[in-house]
């Protein structure tokens, strides 16, 4: 396991798969290192490949206000994406490009041991809860593996697209709200 610091270094340098080729920057990802809550999204859109940072562009800033509707700010999270280079025209990952990035994201929970981790649509949550998982049926539902709380629920640019999903996406981040909060009972207890 590398630090965060060497960890960022080997990824600024990466040229594993393709999609480096594409990039201005590799977002890294972004938040307290710290955090008890790390949210997933699928990978860097066009403002997050100018600017180097997570959900930053419109679905980003859905995100933040989400994050702040439970009561958090941005800062106290860590968010961070399944691949960590744009892919072209904003397709989904190819899977040997998530699987060649994903090990950097091991490294980085393993660094922060968030005890949850929000994953943001479907490709998230296929990479980190089960291949099979759907999106519609599956998000909104906890899964326990090791230490981690993990939880899926709608990409926030789904929402964008579909108004008619912000009520369901609005239900899920209470629970990891409620979550959160009898995590940090136990801690003060
Ligand atoms: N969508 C994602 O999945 N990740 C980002 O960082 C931005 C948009």
């Amino acid at each position: 396991m590398l630090s965060f610091n060497e960890l960022q270094r080997v990824c600024e340098k990466c040229e594993k798969c393709e999609l480096s080729r594409g990039r201005t920057h590799v977002v890294f990802g972004e938040g307290n290192i710290k955090a008890i809550i790390m949210f997933i999204g699928e990978g860097p859109g066009h403002e997050e490949d100018v600017q180097g940072r997570p959900f930053i562009g419109k679905a980003g800033q859905l995100l933040t206000k989400m994050i702040e509707a439970i009561d958090l700010k941005r800062e106290d999270v860590y968010i961070a994406n399944i691949v960590k280079c744009r892919p072209p025209n904003n397709r989904v990952p190819h899977p040997e490009e998530a699987q060649e990035c994903l090990p950097y994201l091991r490294n980085q929970v393993a660094v922060i041991r968030p005890k949850i981790i929000v994953c943001l649509g479907a490709t998230a949550g296929k990479y980190i809860i089960d291949e099979g998982m759907r999106i519609t049926k599956d998000r909104g539902i906890w899964n326990v593996k090791g230490n981690y709380h993990i939880i899926a629920t709608y990409h926030p640019a789904a929402l964008l697209r579909d108004q008619g999903k912000k009520k369901d996406a609005w239900e899920d981040f209470k629970k990891v709200r409620d979550k959160y909060k009898d995590i940090i009972s136990e801690v003060i207890v």
